[in-house]
């Protein structure tokens, strides 16, 4: 079997050059991840450029995600580019200090001042830092350090509990929003939205710029988790962005979090993709530890169409090794998940739509007749999408003659993309070229039972109203 679970590796400068990317792409990387809090325009530019010579080298299809920074606050520069915070001692963020010492350190979001009150808590550098909020001064906050630690220039801050009132869009994310438009990505994450309101924005601007990428809501404050209905209704996909969910939301209640972003992504036709310090140690290590084999694994089990990785790749030691391991332990937990729970899940659905039944219709005969493969003829990939759902352990296969589109499936479990060249009207002459297709990319044999799904009358707009179960090669035209 092939692996079914996506895998989406962060680009940096440990992975910039056509060699390093050949070997990611030869190694089954699905998805780029281009982190906008780092580099140039340009930088993502040449990037895409490179890869687009993979891919044609190595007859793959990789999707492009841009990554915004959003309101990530961090803290400014220091004198010597870090101190040393000891616990019991008082610190400063003030918003008018240009240069940090050991007292006091800058901020480059002012307005922090007016969400945080004493006796707040206020994580910095993932956590690795904690401070409490004694009394705020005009531009001062005066904390007490609670745990200690190194502290360098521009870490992140967070506060327990959220509510900090940036919005999700900054100035900076508008104008990478044109950028990511004019770079034709497939994905667009949007960081720290806290409701649907954030991601029909950015999909507004999105259409604005002429993208029509698929909008990502990174989950990672706690706003995001009371609203993640709406969110839902307002994203094509998540991502369980557990780094700064854990210090938001605590990082305990981060597993629990995991499974239930994933499994309600699922129920409303949404993708998820599970990401942060997966491979962590990968940084610097050959090899993984056990624990990090069994968390890929067990978003593997939760149902995560794809997994991330962020500096493993982006700046570790070891790129290419760490997307082949996680694309081994992906495809061993997959042996072991359930199809036949597939009858019970389907009991929960809910589809009104002419496509969608055709889709769920699909999903349920490839299940009980234990078909070779599924092909849906599909414009906008959605009916590949709706078929991936559920687990039936039947590869899907989304044949299309858009080219974006073939690019936007690369993220969905279980999904494959196909090109297909037929631009005619004749149905038979359609699925004969389907089936060819099929068989030049060794997914099927002569002979093999599959479930095909398109929509009829060919050649026009609109959705797939029509199921076939054919044995391939059984009819071809005259
Ligand atoms: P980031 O998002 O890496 O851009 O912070 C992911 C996360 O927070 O987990
Ligand atoms: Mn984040």
């Amino acid at each position: 079997m092939q692996r079914t679970t996506k895998i989406v590796a962060t680009l940096g400068p440990a992975s910039s050059d056509q060699h390093t990317i050949d070997k990611l792409v030869h190694a089954g990387m699905d998805v780029v991840r281009l982190n906008f809090s780092h580099g140039t325009p340009d930088d993502h530019r040449k990037r895409i450029e490179v890869l687009q010579q993979s891919m044609r080298t190595h007859g793959r299809t990789v999707g492009v995600m841009a990554d915004l920074q959003g309101p990530k606050i961090r803290v400014g520069k220091f004198a010597g580019s870090k101190i040393m915070l000891k616990p019991g001692q008082r610190f400063i963020l003030d918003a008018e200090c240009t240069l940090g010492d050991s007292e006091r350190v800058g901020l480059d979001y002012p307005e922090l001042i007016e969400d945080v009150s004493p006796g707040d808590t206020l994580l910095l550098d993932d956590g690795r830092v904690v401070m409490d909020v004694e009394r705020i001064e005009e531009t001062e906050i005066y904390c007490v350090v609670r745990h200690g630690n190194e502290l360098s220039n521009n870490k992140g801050i967070n506060k327990q509990g959220g509510g900090l009132s940036a919005p999700a869009l900054t100035a900076k994310d508008i104008e990478d929003i044109k950028v990511a438009a004019e770079l034709q990505v497939d994905y667009v994450a949007v960081s720290f939205p806290k409701s649907g309101g954030d991601l029909r924005l950015a999909r507004k601007l999105l259409h604005k710029a002429g993208s029509s990428a698929l909008v990502v809501a990174k989950i990672e404050r706690c706003e995001a988790i009371d609203n993640l209905e709406d969110i839902l209704h307002a994203c094509d996909g998540v991502m369980v962005a557990r780094g700064d969910l854990a210090v938001e939301v605590g990082d305990a209640a981060v597993p629990a979090l995991q499974k239930k972003i994933i499994r309600m992504a699922r129920e409303h036709n949404k993708f998820a993709i599970t990401a942060t310090q997966m491979m962590e140690s990968m940084i610097h290590s050959p090899v993984p530890t056990r624990a990090e084999v069994s968390d890929v694994a067990n978003a593997v089990l939760d149902g995560t169409d794809a997994v991330m990785l962020s500096a493993e790749t982006a700046a570790g030691d070891y790129p290419v090794e760490t997307v082949n391991a996680m694309a081994r332990i992906c495809q061993e937990a997959e042996k072991s998940s359930d199809p036949a729970a597939l009858d019970r899940h389907f009991l929960d659905r809910v589809f009104t739509r002419i496509d969608q039944s055709v889709a769920m219709a699909a999903l349920f005969t490839a299940h009980h007749l234990k078909v070779k493969a599924i092909a849906a003829l599909t414009q906008s990939g959605s009916t590949a999408l709706w078929i991936s759902r559920l687990d039936c352990g039947v590869p899907i296969y989304a044949l299309t003659p858009d080219i974006r589109t073939r690019y936007k499936v690369s993220v969905y479990r279980g999904v494959y993309p196909l090109m297909t060249r037929y631009a005619g009207h004749d149905r038979d002459e359609l699925l004969f070229e389907a089936e060819e297709e099929l068989i030049r990319s060794g997914a099927v044999e002569v002979g093999d039972l599959i479930v095909l799904t398109f929509g009829e009358p060919i050649g026009q707009a609109g959705g797939t109203n029509t199921l076939k179960l054919v044995r391939v090669g059984e009819h071809r035209p005259v």
